[in-house]
């Protein structure tokens, strides 16, 4: 129900806050996902240092052990010390080779027996532990030595670093683990490396062993979580992505419930936004104001004063233009009552009804009501019918109509000649004025087969007996003419637009007892 030309914005709240509504619980729910997800991947990276630092333990007890026993052999011929060096090596799983050094040289290896080469006490971190890339035997295979000695003189035990990695590999790559021993450390990747391992973008975990110079990071990559939500909670965020749909649909139809029409409507009724607009009906002869046809308008407080074909269709589609008459009813005898002295006895006052209106016998209680206000004979009051919605001849209406015409009230037949059934009315219903529409009062001064027309409905209403009204009278010739044809009351601009109800009071006050035709018709007061 456009109210103005203006289109309505494309981007308004109307259409965004659904968006934002359906989001909301999305992304509320998402954020309590990923918090849950990250504890979670926490607590897994923390597991997984745990068990990697527990092994590297476990590892390193068992070559501390086998160092502890072959000490007494350091400084001990290698012809004497080289076959329990090889004994060991047997003897325990994760020991790969056993070294004598003496002088800080070594000088007996389980492996080659004699042997020369330079222990640096700087490679060992605290002098017992150095992570290296491998040496002469198996260059670029990663290796843990383990040292014990004091004096120059001790063992080497080395452990080959796949048993350490074997654990690291084991973790989800997406928890990445490092060990590192000093200023070396090594990954699942199998690479010995100098300075310090990269930290996991996220929450980095690092346990440092209590027992030996060694100590293990892990965390998990930024990119993980999101991975880890959709892979462990996909029935929570079908349910978050279902639930955001309905909170957007609920939200966009309670915002089109309480902006549309219908609402506008009720909303405009309880503010007493639809006015009374009065245009004076003048009749023959004198053109005194014999009467006034009620206008109704809505005085909209942001598009100003809209017209009624605007939105009087859509209030007959509706229903609503039931209780919008009977308040247009009651603000006109409020506003009209205590003028009453004002007015000619008789004086008529015409309401435009539909069809809904005579559905029942409330129209009897609304005019009863009305007329109440007035003293007796003052006001006549009339209900303009017309054809846009068709009213049915049930006992009902038929009852109704009697009633009305009991009660002094008159019908009057709206833009007669204009639909198909206005002959229909006449025959089932007791009418008692005709208004002849303004389209046939347009053709006075045109061809002679639309005048023809026109006396003709002139001339049906005498045979009849009805009254007849002409309306949207709007030049002196059509005036004239229809003076010429005993035409009974006019009313169009010529004689004065639709006014509110302050204005049609002033002027009646100010306007002699007789008056004289207004020659230029009043100001316009409606801004179309
Ligand atoms: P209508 O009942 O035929 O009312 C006469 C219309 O002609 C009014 O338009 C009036 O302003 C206009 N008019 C009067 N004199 C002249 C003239 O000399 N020249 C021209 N060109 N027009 C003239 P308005 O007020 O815009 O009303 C339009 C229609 O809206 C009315 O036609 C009526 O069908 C409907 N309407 C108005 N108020 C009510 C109401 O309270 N209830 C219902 N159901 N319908 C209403
Ligand atoms: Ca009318
Ligand atoms: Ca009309």
């Amino acid at each position: 129900m456009p109210l103005t030309a203006l289109r309505p914005a494309r981007w308004s709240w109307r259409t965004l806050l659904p968006w934002a509504v359906g989001l909301l619980p999305l992304l509320g729910g998402m954020a309590v996902m990923r918090w849950q997800a990250e504890r979670e991947l926490l607590e897994q990276s923390q597991a997984a240092a745990i068990q990697v630092l527990r092994q590297s333990e476990l590892i390193l007890d068992q070559l501390s052990r086998s160092a502890q026993a072959l000490l007494p052999l350091a400084g001990q011929p290698c012809e004497v010390a080289s076959l329990p060096l090889r004994a060991e090596v047997t003897r325990n799983a994760f020991v790969r080779s056993t070294v004598l050094f003496n002088h800080d040289r070594v000088y007996c290896t389980s492996l080659l027996g004699g042997y020369d080469e330079a222990v640096d006490l700087n490679d060992y971190t605290e002098g017992t532990l150095w992570l290296m890339n491998g040496n002469s035997v198996t260059p670029g295979h990663p290796l843990l030595v383990y040292r014990l000695g004091s004096a120059g003189r001790g063992v080497l035990v080395t452990v080959d670093s796949e048993h350490v990695l074997t654990f690291l590999r084991l973790s989800d790559p997406g928890l990445p683990v490092q060990i590192r021993v000093g200023e070396h450390w090594i990954g699942a990747e199998g690479q010995v490396r100098n300075g310090s391992p990269p930290s996991a973008i996220k929450a980095p975990v690092r346990m440092a062993s209590t027992r030996f110079p060694l100590s293990v990071q892990a965390g998990f990559r930024e990119d993980r979580t999101l991975a880890y939500m959709l892979g462990h909670y996909p029935a929570l965020f079908g349910l978050l992505v279902m639930l955001g749909l309905l909170a957007g649909g609920v939200c966009r139809w309670q915002i089109r419930r309480a902006t549309s029409p219908r609402a506008e409507i009720e909303r405009a009724l309880q503010a007493n936004e639809f006015v009374a607009y009065l245009q004076p009906v003048v009749r023959r002869g004198d053109y005194k104001w014999s009467g006034v046809e009620v206008l109704m308008r809505w005085q909209h407080p942001k598009d100003g004063l809209v017209r009624p074909d605007l939105f009087i269709p859509y209030a007959e589609h509706s229903g609503q233009i039931v209780p919008m008459t009977r308040a247009l009813m009651a603000h006109t005898a409020h506003s009209l009552a205590p003028f009453a002295p004002l007015l000619d006895d008789h004086f008529h006052i015409a309401f435009n009804i539909t069809a809904d209106h005579c559905r029942d016998l409330s129209l009897l209680d609304d005019c009863a009501r009305f007329l109440a206000q007035f003293p007796p004979g003052r006001v006549a009051l009339t209900l303009e019918l017309t054809e846009r919605k068709l009213i049915e001849p049930s006992p009902t209406t038929l009852e109704l109509f009697d009633k009305l015409h009991d009660m002094g009230v008159m019908i009057a037949l709206d833009d007669f000649g204009t639909g198909q059934s206005s002959l229909n009315y006449l025959r089932q219903f007791r009418i008692d004025y005709l208004k002849i529409d303004q389209s046939f009062v347009a053709m006075i001064g045109g061809d002679a087969l639309s005048l023809h027309i026109l006396e003709s409905i002139i001339e049906l209403c005498g045979k009849l007996g009805l009254g007849i009204v002409a309306e949207g009278v709007e030049t002196a010739e059509q005036r004239d003419y229809l003076d010429r044809y005993t035409v009974d009351y006019q009313q169009g601009y010529l004689f004065a637009r639709p006014m509110p109800v302050a204005d049609f009071l002033k002027s009646l006050a100010a306007r002699p007892s007789t008056p004289a035709l207004s020659k230029a018709p009043p100001p316009e007061i409606i801004p179309d």
